[in-house]
């Protein structure tokens, strides 16, 4: 199967259909949450996504402050106000279909989906290798998708030397895949790796192979909105350079 593995599109609309256009054909859709926080689009996003078919989706720590059920004041500053503005304009069939998702791990063949990591699927960030050689135990599959970090990039665990690598994947070159990895498709919405193209992967759940993947948009357009709706500059200025 062909299946398109995205993360963290934040109300970013434009970027989203960016994906799903160089995305192509593919049997299945796997999102490890957070649909919205920070951009202007929260509800063509949840929109769009409810018409993606064969579609797994995760919940997410943005996804959670929509439902009500944890306080916006667990945020910070600047993803609060967003949230606050996306808790005001979303439709209440979207918030009903945020209601719907997991937010627990989810495994499919040989992969373990979390939003955050597989130990503490909402909130933990795996950005270093001490973090993904504790996560290892809380995972039985050969591999692990994880998305929160915005950073497309991949762990491996040498399980004879008990070392863990972190390496930051490159676009349009295939892994093969192995035990044990940590995979991260990067954000669609808002990458934090200094590349500011939509990123996204394709796994290939036959062929086990991990294909990184960017797609160019109009950031410009997305910034516009940010804007007009009064959200934080700082949420439109980082699209520009991927911060
Ligand atoms: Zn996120």
């Amino acid at each position: 199967m062909r299946i398109l593995v995205m993360s963290d599109i934040h109300a970013n609309y434009t970027a989203l259909t960016a994906v799903l256009n160089e995305a192509g054909e593919v049997d299945e859709t796997w999102c490890l949450g957070d649909l919205v926080g920070y951009g202007p689009d929260p509800n063509a996003v949840v929109e769009e996504m409810r018409d993606i078919k064969n579609l797994t989706c995760l919940l997410g720590n943005h996804d959670v402050a929509i439902t009500g059920k944890m306080p916006l004041e667990t945020f910070n500053g600047d993803a609060r106000k967003s949230l606050t503005y996306h808790e005001k304009v979303i439709s209440a069939s979207n918030v009903d279909f945020l209601n719907s998702l997991p937010s627990k791990t989810k495994v499919r063949g040989e992969a373990t989906m979390a939003h955050g990591s597989p130990r503490d699927p909402l909130w933990e960030y795996i950005l270093n290798t001490l973090t993904a050689r504790l996560n290892y135990d809380h995972f039985t599959t050969p591999w692990c998708f994880v998305g929160h970090s915005h950073i497309q990039c991949m762990f491996a665990l040498d399980e004879k030397k008990d070392r863990v690598t972190l390496e930051q994947t490159k676009p349009d070159v295939t892994v093969q895949l192995h035990p044990k990895l940590i995979l991260n498709p990067g954000s669609v919405g808002q990458p934090r790796d200094r590349d500011p193209r939509a990123a996204f992967a394709i796994y290939d759940s036959e062929a086990h192979t991990w294909t990184p993947r960017r797609a160019e948009y109009n950031i410009v357009e997305v910034q516009e909105r940010i804007r007009e709706a009064g959200l934080p500059e700082k949420h439109a200025a980082r699209l520009a350079e991927g911060w």
